[in-house]
């Protein structure tokens, strides 16, 4: 199956604010021909920032190269790809964050001089060797903007957030990329699998692929159309464990062990992920997220509780009473 990426601005849905100010700075950085300034992409995995950058170079009919913080681990490397840039190329570098300071430090003169400076020999008679570079754009891309140098943060002239996405907005991304994928998808069962995508095209994009093979399957219709009915999409989502609310068995996990083992915190996210068996990274930016939108649980000064709300679903859910229980409600 072709994996679908919105080519253009009017194509990408989502991201109004951003869509609105990149519209205004395209075309005018395209008349004057002139190099579109550094950008920094901040937001959990999976929101768009790739496709952000690659619209960019796009519409700005400019050569784009995409690498990432961690293969830029040594200075030399990274010297490497910044030499081999041409006037107007795009660098993109994904979770530039994972870059070693050393590596965020050669960035400095590079995006404010175009410039690299290099040392040659060692201590006394260590020199340092500027070298000119063509005038070039960084897009960068963190979902941990605090792990990046400050000046190198400085040195941004555009910094746009990405927000988690409006059930709204994933279903109208779910029908559009459906039809992609040769899928025909009524609007509430699309409202439903939104509902299930956390916030993230990614995610729906995901259950998309998912949910194809699924109606092929099941249904034996031809592969290229697939007419996929409320029916359908509730059987996809009980195969897995997905309910009503739209909670997969992780994020039932972490309310649980929550509630179970740290009495409704508050509980820090490392202590929380380890005894939910979820990794940090995805406790922090997928589950988190998600459930702090759905207002189940709350982030405090003092680490992650659950709210009123939450102790509701899991009491509905699994007759869990908390009054019983003696433990502490946050309300929200
Ligand atoms: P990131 O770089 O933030 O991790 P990507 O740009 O790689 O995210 O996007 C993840 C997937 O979701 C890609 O397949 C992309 O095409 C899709 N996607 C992201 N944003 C949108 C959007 N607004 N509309 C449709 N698809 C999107």
């Amino acid at each position: 199956m072709v994996s679908y990426r919105p080519a253009s601005l009017e194509e990408f849905i989502g991201q109004k604010r951003i869509k609105e100010e990149l519209k205004i700075y395209i075309p005018s950085v395209k008349s004057r021909q002139e190099v579109f300034p550094h950008t920094f992409f901040v937001g959990a995995p999976g929101l768009g920032k790739t496709t952000l950058a690659r619209i960019i170079a796009f519409e700005l009919r400019r050569d784009l190269k995409i690498t990432s913080g961690p293969v830029l681990d040594k200075t030399g490397t990274l010297a490497a790809v910044l030499t081999n840039l041409k006037e107007g190329d795009i660098l993109f570098i994904d979770e530039i964050h994972r870059m070693p300071k050393v590596c965020q430090e050669v960035l400095y003169a590079a995006m404010e001089d175009f410039a690299l400076d290099i040392v040659i020999g060692k201590g006394q008679v260590a020199k340092t060797i500027r070298l000119s570079l063509p005038k070039f754009t960084l897009i960068a891309a963190t979902n941990k903007p605090n792990l990046c140098l400050a000046p190198l943060r400085d040195r941004f002239q555009l910094i746009f957030k990405l927000n988690f996405y409006t059930d709204e907005e994933l279903k109208e991304i779910i029908i559009k990329v459906g039809k992609a994928y040769g899928l025909y998808i009524d609007e509430k069962p699309a409202l439903s699998l939104a509902k299930a995508s956390k916030g993230i095209p990614r995610q729906a994009l995901n259950l998309l692929r998912r949910l194809k093979d699924f109606a092929w399957l099941t249904r034996s219709q031809p592969e290229e159309h697939i007419k996929v009915d409320e029916g359908l999409v509730k059987e996809f989502l009980e195969l897995l464990d997905i309910d009503e609310w739209g909670l997969t068995p992780e994020d039932r996990k972490c309310l649980l062990t929550l509630y179970k083992e740290f009495k409704g915190g508050p509980v820090g996210l490392g202590s929380l992920a380890l005894s939910s068996g979820i990794s940090v990274e995805e406790l922090e930016s997928i589950y988190e997220p998600a459930l702090i939108r759905l207002g189940m649980l709350a982030r405090t000064r003092k680490g992650r509780v659950l709210t009123q709300k939450g102790y509701l679903y899991l009491k509905e859910r699994f007759g869990i009473n908390p009054l019983e229980e003696g433990l502490c409600l946050f309300s929200k």
